[in-house]
């Protein structure tokens, strides 16, 4: 099948399942004004976010990589009213961007967008001693991926849930000679979430409106 089929599929089941208010849909757009373009999550799979957030019961929610804060209105909403998020972003832009587009959306008031890069922002937090995450979505610069898996073990407890995005690539994740450095990150983590006995993980492809990818869902069972 063609990516333009999986592009309809995506608009289909948008409309029909996951409609947008104004403020979902120019978060999304204002995707074109950052550092990034088009690269924040879809609105089936924003939602998905959302719901993994709900079915766990999370109040507190940890993001790596903001962008235009698309996905961390979808969290901010999920965690609710006494929810809170916090979000790293290395880009000043970026998190400028994302902030108005959380205000617009209401919940700004529960969402803190820390800028610089996200190894030393999770340091920083680890370091300050809050409480644990409930639930973490891991989407910032691929090569972090294994650091900011064993920061989110930092600042979990057991129940807490991690999502880690774009582990395909298009199908360059099963070469372990791939010189693509977001590929190994991918591997890296894959590997480490196996070695860790505290984990239970499975990964999904996915197609749609973001081609072929797929993202891996952990359960820190201790
Ligand atoms: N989660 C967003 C969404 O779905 O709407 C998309 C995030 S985008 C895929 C990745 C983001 O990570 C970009 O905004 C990029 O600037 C940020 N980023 C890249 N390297 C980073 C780093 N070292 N620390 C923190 N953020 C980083």
């Amino acid at each position: 099948q063609s990516d333009e089929a999986w592009r309809e599929v995506d608009a289909y089941f948008a409309d029909t399942l996951v409609p947008e208010d104004r403020a979902l849909r120019e978060a999304r757009e204002s995707g074109g004004l950052t550092t990034m373009p088009q690269a924040e999550v879809a609105p089936n799979q924003g939602k998905l976010l959302a719901m993994l957030c709900r079915i766990a019961g999370a109040a507190r929610v940890l993001e790596f990589g903001t962008l235009a804060g698309y996905s961390t209105v979808w969290l901010a909403r999920a965690v609710g009213d006494g929810g809170h998020v916090t979000s790293l972003e290395l880009e000043e832009r970026n998190a400028g961007i994302a902030r108005e587009n959380l205000r617009r959306a209401g919940v700004a008031d529960r969402v803190d967008v820390i800028v610089g890069p996200a190894a030393d922002s999770a340091r920083r937090l680890i370091e300050e001693g809050g409480e644990p995450y409930d639930f973490v979505f891991i989407d910032a610069d691929k090569p972090g991926n294994p650091a900011y898996l064993a920061a989110s073990l930092e600042l979990t407890q057991p129940g807490s849930v991690i999502v880690i995005d774009n582990v395909v690539r298009n199908g360059a994740v099963t070469d372990p000679a791939s010189p693509d450095e977001r590929v190994q990150g991918v591997r890296r983590v894959l590997a480490d979430i196996a070695h860790d006995a505290r984990l239970e993980a499975t990964a999904l492809q996915t197609v749609g409106s973001k081609g072929w990818d797929g993202f891996v869902v952990i359960r820190r069972s201790r």
